[in-house]
């Protein structure tokens, strides 16, 4: 059934009984051309760009939960390629070029919200950090735009511009970069994977990696084992676990971020708003709840849910910028296992294994990435080389001695 404003008033007048599921619930076959783990945002738009980009529609996405039950339906919805090293920069922006014609190509609404992002400054030395990452967007084509604190007092007045801690000197504008409503996204790239044939089976764990002569042929399952002639990682938090289901350490920390929402007030947030004297970033959603975070827990695990200290740093943060915010009260709250890499930047390679590829390092960036990420990881499974945007973004990059390192924080997971 296609989406629009015709089928939606037919629905109306018919009771809305028409409505048929958006995917279907397939038993697994035996042998697959790709097997992807992991029915996240990821993993669901490499299967929807293998069909539909590649031709290779005998795919399947196993998730060992629901489809978006892991961070893809988690987060806190900011899209953007404000990003400074030429290794992130391309990828991101290719990203956001995807993310604008997304919902005709899906023709599914995924509430893509271009509201801009305004990432403040706070002191001369970060002011020329955030300078250099705009000339270094406009470099790559990518507009930015330098905003002095006269013209952020007009634009965003709320925040504590006269007795701040850290006072606001300016700020780094991209327009183009916004919001958009995470699951809808998972659901999205499902229903447009469903309808090219790929089997999205639900409830899936995969316990284990089959290699015969060093060659993945397959997946142990909770559903039995699946053959396949590639396989394709996206297990996103839980890539370290997977990874080493077939021998693999990777370079990567697990470790918890948590989102906050508001109760629903008036409009009164119209960008995306993030704080420069920590990690505090901040928006509104369309339902009137404003949804923050900022940084991770800072301690490894797999739990999905985080600690109360770092809740009430979070709380200090924002209300540190945005003052008003300490009479607003916090309906919901929520973690989720992030995939830490040694630079902050993600990974989307082939591995040692034959027919074993790998795509993970999102660290908390990865929902923004999501259009990119599936059609690059799509191209590494059908062509066998990397697509040119995600050349850098080679598993061995470490040892060869080419992190990319966006936030200067050296080999340290959890300060990037
Ligand atoms: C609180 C929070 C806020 C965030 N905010 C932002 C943001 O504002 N902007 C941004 O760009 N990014 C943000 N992120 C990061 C972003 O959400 C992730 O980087 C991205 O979603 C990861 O890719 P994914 O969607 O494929 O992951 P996931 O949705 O986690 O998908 C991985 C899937 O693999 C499945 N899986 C794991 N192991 C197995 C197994 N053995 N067998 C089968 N399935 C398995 C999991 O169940 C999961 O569904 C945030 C993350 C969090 C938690």
């Amino acid at each position: 059934m296609r989406y629009s404003a015709l089928s939606i008033f037919k629905q109306a007048f018919a009771g809305n009984l028409g409505w048929k599921p958006v995917w279907r619930e397939p038993q697994p076959k035996p042998h697959y051309d790709v097997i992807i783990v992991g029915g996240g945002g990821h993993g669901l738009a490499t299967a929807y760009y293998l069909a539909r980009e590649f031709g290779i529609r005998n795919v399947a996405v196993l998730e060992k939960g629901y489809l978006g039950s892991g961070n893809v339906g988690r987060n806190t919805t900011i899209v953007r390629s404000n990003y400074m090293l030429p290794g992130n920069e391309p990828f991101y922006e290719f990203s956001l070029k995807l993310w604008e014609g997304l919902e005709r190509e899906l023709n599914y609404n995924v509430m893509l919200s271009q509201r801009g992002i305004i990432s403040l400054y706070h002191n001369d030395g970060q002011r020329d950090h955030y300078t250099r990452r705009g000339n270094a967007m406009m470099m790559e084509g990518v507009a930015a735009e330098q905003l002095d604190r006269e013209t952020l007092k007009k634009m965003l007045p709320f925040l504590n511009f006269d007795h701040a801690r850290f006072p606001i000197v300016g700020g780094l504008l991209q327009r183009r970069a916004g919001t958009a409503r995470h699951d809808a996204v998972a659901w999205g790239f499902a229903r447009g994977a469903d309808r090219l044939g790929v089997d999205l089976i639900q409830n899936c764990e995969v316990t284990g990696i089959r290699r015969e002569n060093g060659v993945v042929t397959g997946v142990e399952t909770t559903k039995g084992f699946i053959g396949c002639n590639k396989l394709g990682l996206a297990a996103a938090g839980n890539s370290s676990r997977v990874g080493e289901m077939a021998g693999l350490k990777l370079p990567l920390e697990s470790h918890v971020l948590q989102a906050f929402v508001t109760e629903g007030l008036k409009p009164c947030i119209d960008h995306v708003v993030t704080y420069g004297a920590g990690h505090f970033y901040i928006s509104q959603s369309d339902k009137g709840g404003l949804v923050f975070g900022a940084e991770i827990d800072g301690y490894s695990s797999y739990a999905q849910r985080g600690n109360l200290a770092t809740a009430e740093h979070v709380m200090e943060e924002g209300v540190t910028m945005i003052p008003g915010l300490s009479r607003v009260r916090v309906l919901r709250a929520w973690g989720g296992v992030m995939d830490m890499s040694m630079d902050g930047s993600p990974i989307i390679d082939r591995t040692s294994i034959e027919n074993l590829y790998l795509n993970c390092g999102w660290c908390y960036g990865g929902f923004k990435a999501t259009p990119a990420s599936g059609f690059c990881f799509a191209h590494l499974i059908a062509k066998g080389e990397s697509h040119h945007v995600a050349r850098a973004l080679r598993l061995d990059r470490f040892e060869r001695g080419f992190p990319i390192d966006e936030a200067g924080a050296n080999p340290q997971p959890n300060l990037h």
